[in-house]
């Protein structure tokens, strides 16, 4: 059974006392593909570092993060670009609006958002979304860009079912992580009515843990508890989640 985790912050420090133990547990799991999202240029050389220890296994993202669009950003972007220009990359991600933290910050952010969507076309790679209590400006930005050559994910998706379809509707897959297994996560009750070719898994690790363990640290390894919900969810066996997911999974990034 091979598992595909589309959205993990191996990076982060949160595991710098256990990484190499972390990423063989997910491996022990069957979760062998791990597609890693940037946040900013801080982390950048650490991303390369892992890949060049893991090349079979990590795949990496390139982009700037909503939270991370400061004063900066336009230096942050360039960044961006420059690495896009001199690597293979399997997405430009995680990209989008969050207005959860700041407010202040919305036309930015948009501005990053449309700028890292026409870089995704210019290479051709698909688009790793991130959106909290920013669906309608997300949307409004899709919609000023769909078309073919707009694909990705919509990562660590809580909207509701209508908001499920739009993202369909966009060439997105739905990314889905340990709120599926929160009991107010709501959208274990329409899951089942999206077809599971619309479906990823992933964690974000090191947040938002899936039962048992949330609110702990989370990790890559627990793609299999969100696997094993959705197979609760729709009816099939894991093994079966795990197929299709993870071949939807190279649909999209195209590794
Ligand atoms: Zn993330």
């Amino acid at each position: 059974m091979i598992l595909t985790d589309t959205h993990t912050h191996l990076y982060s420090e949160e595991f710098s006392e256990d990484r190499d133990a972390m990423i063989q547990r997910a491996f022990d799991a069957g979760v062998t593909r791990l597609f890693v999202p940037s946040i900013d240029s801080s982390y950048t050389t650490q991303m390369y570092e892992l890949q060049a220890q893991y090349p079979d296994n990590i795949f990496l993202m390139m982009g700037l993060h909503p939270t991370y669009v400061k004063e900066n950003y336009k230096e942050e972007l360039a960044h961006v670009e420059e690495q896009l220009a001199t690597r293979k990359f399997a997405a430009v991600g995680e990209i989008g609006i969050d207005l959860f933290w700041d407010k202040t910050r919305l036309a930015e952010q948009q501005y990053a958002f449309k700028h890292q969507i026409q870089l995704a076309k210019k290479y051709k790679l698909p688009i790793n979304i991130h959106c909290r209590d920013a669906f309608d400006a997300v949307f409004e930005v899709l919609e000023s860009e769909k078309g073919d050559d707009l694909f990705g994910i919509f990562h660590c998706f809580t909207g509701d079912f209508d908001q499920a379809q739009k993202a369909i509707s966009y060439n997105m897959k739905l990314g889905i992580g340990g709120v599926a297994t929160f009991k107010n996560g709501k959208i274990d009750q329409f899951l089942a009515d999206i077809d599971l070719k619309h479906i990823v898994l992933e964690t974000d690790s090191p947040y938002l843990s899936p039962v048992p363990h949330r609110g702990k640290r989370n990790e890559s390894s627990y793609t299999l508890l969100v696997a094993e919900k959705l197979s609760v969810i729709y009816g099939v066996p894991v093994e079966e989640i795990a197929e299709i997911t993870t071949q939807n999974s190279k649909r999209v990034y195209g590794i």
